[in-house]
């Protein structure tokens, strides 16, 4: 028989974590939502072509009609053919990404670092700087209430400091030795990725085992477990069936793909019907019950005792964002201060939303 631990909680607060994976399409569904302003992001099929690398590509007798950039880049690196080629294509990389940024108005990423507590933590596979650019530009807000982060593929916002081991903002310097950070080493998509040698990537991913094998939601948004990624989906599928809520935990899978095609990638990851598939993450449970989704579903299925929903609107500016979560924030600092126990209300001030 299965252990049917319960999550740890109080006060109708649950205080295992949800943890939210993200991939490619989380970015691609934030650029999208946002209208599609500013510099495109690369997909692997396009990379090539948006970082303008075809001309030498194509000069060194590479063809790149219809080029996968996974499977080339991987070749690139098992052969060690063109060492030249393989940092140019890196630098690229590097620089196009640290030139992407977030629109004034509320996005996505805003939505998700606001909808979650410090309990909780956003796991990004992406290298794109929006979820470090929505955390900065909320931070004030919520400080220390908002997520936790890691970043299971480096991130061009993030600097590390060796020696010290201490990471921070790229181009900000480092708070023991005083010393530049230097720029995080990206992980690129090889076959046999290697998730221990660099101390960094190697510290975000024991982040996210941590959280995992203790969370008691999982919310995987557009993120495909692509087939260089077989590691990834090892470390994490070790920790989470480790995990003591799991006959009664629940995962979301948020993503565009058809069903069956997602319920056979996360088979693995389900235990029976607890699961939920989605195509918009404005739907999806999280979205539906901001900062408290491990909540309000605990008194859904072990109370018996649905909440009501408390749809995060859509808003124009971040600052209505902001000021709708505030309710929410101040509710937790009476939970910690005083023991006052959540209402399980919405308590959202009623704003003009556009949803
Ligand atoms: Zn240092």
């Amino acid at each position: 028989m299965k252990v049917r631990t319960l999550p740890p909680g109080k006060k109708n607060a649950i205080l295992a974590p949800h943890v939210v994976i993200l991939g490619a399409g989380a970015s691609i569904a934030a650029y999208k939502h946002w209208g599609e302003t500013g510099r495109p992001l690369p997909s692997m099929q396009n990379l090539i072509d948006v970082l303008e690398l075809r001309e030498e590509v194509e000069s060194r007798g590479y063809s790149a009609e219809g080029m996968d950039f996974e499977s080339f880049y991987d070749d690139l690196v098992t052969s060690g053919a063109d060492l030249e080629l393989k940092q140019l294509i890196e630098q690229r990389t590097y620089e196009y990404f640290s030139s992407l940024g977030l629109p004034d108005a509320p996005t996505i990423y805003d939505y998700l670092v606001l909808s979650l507590r410090n309990k909780d933590l956003i796991a990004s596979f992406n290298w794109d700087p929006f979820l470090l650019q929505a955390y900065r530009r909320n931070g004030d807000r919520g400080a220390g209430t908002l997520p936790g982060v890691a970043f299971l593929h480096g991130n061009v916002c993030i600097g590390v400091c060796h020696a010290d081991k201490v990471c921070g903002l790229n181009g900000s310097r480092c708070s023991k030795c005083g010393t530049n950070f230097v720029p995080s080493k990206l992980l690129y998509p090889v076959k046999q990725k290697d998730y221990a040698s660099d101390p960094f990537i190697a510290s975000e991913w024991d982040r996210l085992r941590d959280h995992l094998s203790r969370a008691y939601l999982l919310t995987i948004f557009g993120y495909s477990a692509p087939k260089t990624d077989v590691e990834a989906r090892r470390l994490m599928l070790e920790v989470w069936q480790e995990n003591h809520h799991l006959e009664l935990a629940e995962v979301e899978i948020v993503d565009i793909k058809p069903r069956e095609e997602l319920e056979e990638t996360w088979k693995e990851f389900f235990i029976r019907q607890h699961y939920m598939v989605g195509t918009e993450v404005i739907r999806s449970y999280l979205f539906q019950h901001p900062r408290r989704s491990c909540d309000a579903f605990a008194a859904a299925t072990l109370m018996c005792s649905p909440w009501h929903d408390n749809p995060l609107p859509e808003f124009r500016t971040l600052t209505e964002l902001q000021d709708w979560v505030g309710p929410l924030i101040e509710e937790e600092a009476r939970l910690d201060e005083f023991s006052e126990p959540f209402s399980g209300k919405p308590l959202a001030p009623n704003v003009e939303a556009a949803l």
